[in-house]
């Protein structure tokens, strides 16, 4: 936290950073905060989806260990640069925070109250795409101790196969409506596939390979 990429929260947080058992350090309540609260920004150089792969490749990584935040199709916030203490934020599949898109900002939000002493997580929800197997939960290996933990980052496998029923599924359920937005990225449903594909395309497997978080939701406002 020397690095003067740092830049720290100029205004007094609700936590304060401690060693986790999750990983690394973790933020630690040291209040009471209520559901609702917006805790803090997510901060992070902003670079385009092309430049993260340029930056970053999963493949090299025996474990995956980025911070980037998808923030929309061509922007990524990158804190493994600039960054404040919201970087430290672990994941966790049992999350008592979410991250909310709100004009071009990532906050992160109380979802829960949370106790003094609780450590904040929130779901990452990396990207999974149909090619990822075993090996790719490997990779983005969750040990966040959840009883319902699913054993990696990214986001919960969806349950229909076949693209087609799964498009018409979603259009008829208006309550998954809300879940699969929750668990997509800046680029949605199946708008992702059609970027991902555009964007790797032919050569640059790279950018199908790289993961980063991703918002639970835009925030109306
Ligand atoms: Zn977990």
């Amino acid at each position: 936290m020397t690095s003067p990429n740092f830049i720290p929260s100029t205004k007094p947080l609700p936590f304060e950073l401690h060693p986790s058992s999750i990983q690394g350090q973790g933020a630690f309540a040291i209040r009471r905060i209520r559901k609702g609260t917006r805790i803090i920004e997510y901060l992070g150089e902003r670079i385009t989806q092309a430049e993260a792969d340029v930056r970053y490749d999963d493949e090299s990584m025996a474990r995956h260990h980025t911070f980037l935040f998808n923030l929309d199709k061509r922007t990524v916030l990158d804190a493994g640069t600039i960054h404040n203490e919201a970087r430290y934020i672990n994941h966790s599949c049992a999350p008592n925070c979410e991250a909310l898109i709100e004009k071009g900002h990532i906050y992160i939000y109380a979802l829960t109250s949370i106790e003094p002493g609780e450590e904040l997580v929130y779901d990452y929800g990396y990207e999974r795409t149909e090619d990822m197997g075993p090996e790719a939960e490997a990779l983005y290996v969750c040990r966040c101790g959840a009883p319902n933990c699913r054993g990696t980052i990214l986001a919960p496998a969806k349950k229909a196969p076949a693209r087609k029923s799964s498009a018409k599924k979603a259009k008829t359920s208006s309550t998954s409506r809300k879940k699969s937005v929750s668990k997509s990225r800046g680029n949605k449903g199946a708008g992702v596939k059609k970027a991902a594909g555009k964007k790797s395309s032919a050569g640059t497997r790279k950018s199908t390979q790289r993961r980063a978080k991703s918002p639970s939701r835009k925030r109306a406002s």
